[in-house]
C-alpha cells in the first residue's frame, strides 16, 4: 500500500480547471518528483493534498486513511508536513520561535528538544542564528528554516514546494544533500520542483504535470535520459 495515494483529483479556481483528474502514488520511504512548467499545476496538487485547497473530485489516501475532506491541521497531525513555496517563515519571530511553531503538535518537552537538537545538527547554521530574527536570514537559510520547522513535527511525509526556487546553486546542492539525508533517515518525500534536472537527480521516481494532467510517469534516472524529457525540462 503507498503512503500518499491520490486518486483522479481536480481541482478548480472559479471556473478554471487547474487539475484535470490526475492519480500519483507516493511509497513508503520513496522520493517523488512532481516536475513540469510553470502553471502545470504542481502547486495546486500540493495545496489539495494538504488541505489548504478544496477538491471538486477525486481523493487523497494517507496511510490508507481517506483524508480527502479532512482539514490541513488534522492532516499535520496524521503526519504530512508542508514547506511552502517562497518559505513564509514568520520574519519578525526568531529562528528558534520559528522551529518553535513547527512543533505545535509535539508538546512534550523531551521530544521537543530531541526534535530540536536534531535540526540544530542538520542546520548548524539555523543554531548559530536561533535567536535572530527569521526576517534577517538569507534566502537559502530561510529554506533551512522552513525545512527545519517542517521536520519539527517529526513528519512521515514531507512536501516541499521548488525549495531550489531564487537560491544559488551552491544552497541548492546543500538543500537537495538535506533533501537526501531526511529521506535516508526513513522520512518519505514528495519534492514539487521546475528545476527538474536537480530533482530528477535525487527521487526514485517522478510524474511530469502538463496543464493539470499528468502526462509521463516512471523511474527517475529514466526520465532523465529521455529525449523528450531533456528537450523540454532539461533545456538540452
Ligand atoms: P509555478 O511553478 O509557477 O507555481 P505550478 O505548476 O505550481 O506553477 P500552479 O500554481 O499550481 O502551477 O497553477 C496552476 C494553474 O492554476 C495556473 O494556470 C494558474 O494560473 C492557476 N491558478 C493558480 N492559483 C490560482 C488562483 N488563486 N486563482 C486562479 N487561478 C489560479
Amino acid at each position: 500500500m503507498a503512503l500518499l495515494e491520490v486518486k483522479d483529483l481536480q481541482v478548480y479556481y472559479g471556473m478554471i480547471q487547474a487539475l484535470k483528474g490526475i492519480s500519483f502514488e507516493v511509497g513508503q520511504g520513496e522520493v517523488i518528483a512532481l516536475i513540469g512548467a510553470n502553471g502545470a499545476g504542481k502547486t495546486t496538487t500540493l495545496h489539495a493534498v494538504t488541505g489548504l485547497l478544496p477538491k471538486k473530485a477525486g481523493t487523497v489516501t494517507l496511510g490508507g486513511r481517506d483524508i480527502t475532506k479532512i482539514p490541513p491541521h488534522k492532516i499535520v497531525e496524521m503526519g504530512m508536513a508542508h514547506v511552502p513555496e517562497g518559505r513564509r517563515v514568520f520574519a519578525h519571530l526568531s529562528v528558534y520561535q520559528n522551529l518553535k511553531m513547527g512543533a505545535y503538535i509535539r508538546r512534550e518537552k523531551e521530544e521537543f528538544s530531541r526534535n530540536l537538537e536534531m535540526v540544530y545538527q542538520k542546520f548548524p547554521r539555523l543554531k548559530e542564528r536561533r535567536n535572530q530574527p527569521a526576517g534577517t536570514l538569507s534566502g537559502g537559510e530561510q529554506q533551512m528554516l522552513a525545512m527545519g520547522r517542517a521536520l519539527m513535527s517529526q513528519p512521515k511525509i514531507l512536501l516541499m514546494d521548488e525549495p531550489s526556487m531564487g537560491l544559488s546553486p551552491i544552497f541548492v546542492n546543500e538543500i537537495f544533500k538535506i533533501i537526501e539525508e531526511v529521506s535516508a533517515a526513513g522520512t518519505t518525500v514528495l519534492l514539487v520542483e521546475q528545476n527538474a534536472k536537480k530533482a530528477l537527480s535525487i527521487a526514485d521516481r517522478a510524474y511530469v504535470l502538463e496543464t493539470g494532467n499528468i502526462v509521463l510517469s516512471g523511474n527517475a534516472r529514466e526520465l532523465l535520459n529521455d529525449e523528450s524529457i531533456k528537450k523540454a525540462y532539461l533545456g538540452e
